[in-house]
């Protein structure tokens, strides 16, 4: 983000997003994880970009996600929108995802400015290090309104580097960790199980099944992604992916 402000582009939510995702689905090809981009259109009606399932078996962890970069001015200036109620988008992510059994979570896009303090410890046992997994950190919808504000300053104490909703994979399974996720640091007293996953997950899991067997990529459009091999490394490895640009 910063190097394409020094060039005099600034890359839109989307752009950032879809970079996101296609780079963790070409990252980690496999099976447990699909994502599902938003339309405009769904985007609209459940205030989420995308949707995330963490897939275990024929059920599936499912959370809705909405994401909000960081601008010059140290603000997430699309966060809150003019109008009687600036978080609107915000109170529709939480009760369409309650409504339809999804987590709610938001999304921050970083990078290095002089009001965020993107350093200190790694909060697990990996090797992940500051600045660079501040890149995309994950916050709780609730925590985010309490803070009201858009300012990163005010922000940054209630995120968390994106890897660590699925940190403890290795430990306690995909959907484990990240139910440990949403509980310990959502400050929450149960997490929404996992559940039968939707005709779209299951039909995006089978397009993904199909375009491997024959060699061709579908990570263009729907990104799909996964990983069959349960290490450490690789589920912890979404922190490393989009860094800071
Ligand atoms: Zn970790």
């Amino acid at each position: 983000m910063r190097k394409a402000a020094s060039v005099g582009l600034s890359l839109s939510e989307e752009t950032l997003t879809e970079c996101a995702l296609y780079n963790i689905a070409v990252a980690h090809q496999g099976t447990d994880i699909v994502v599902d981009l938003a339309t405009k259109a769904a985007e609209a009606k459940h205030g989420a970009d995308w949707e995330w399932w963490l897939v275990r078996g024929k059920k599936g962890l499912g959370f809705r996600v909405q994401a909000k970069r960081l601008f010059a001015n140290g603000r997430y200036s699309s966060l809150t929108k003019p109008g009687p109620n600036p978080y609107l988008q915000l109170d529709k992510l939480v009760s369409a995802s309650a409504g339809a059994g999804f987590e709610p979570l938001y999304c921050f896009f970083n990078f290095l400015h002089s009001h965020g303090q993107f350093n200190g410890p790694n909060l697990c046992k990996h090797s992940y290090r500051a600045p660079s997994f501040w890149g995309c950190s994950l916050a709780f919808p609730d925590q985010v309104k309490k803070v009201n504000s858009t300012k990163l300053s005010q922000l940054r104490s209630i995120m968390y580097p994106w890897h660590m909703l699925v940190c403890e994979s290795a430990k306690l399974d995909l959907i484990g960790a990240a139910t440990r996720f949403v509980t310990t640091r959502g400050q929450r007293d149960h997490a929404i199980g996992p559940r039968e996953l939707p005709f779209h997950v299951r039909r995006a899991d089978r397009a993904w099944r199909s375009a491997t067997y024959c060699g061709r990529s579908p990570l263009l459009g729907r990104c799909l992604l996964g990983y069959r091999r349960h290490t450490r490394r690789q589920y912890c490895g979404l922190g490393r992916v989009p860094g800071f640009a």
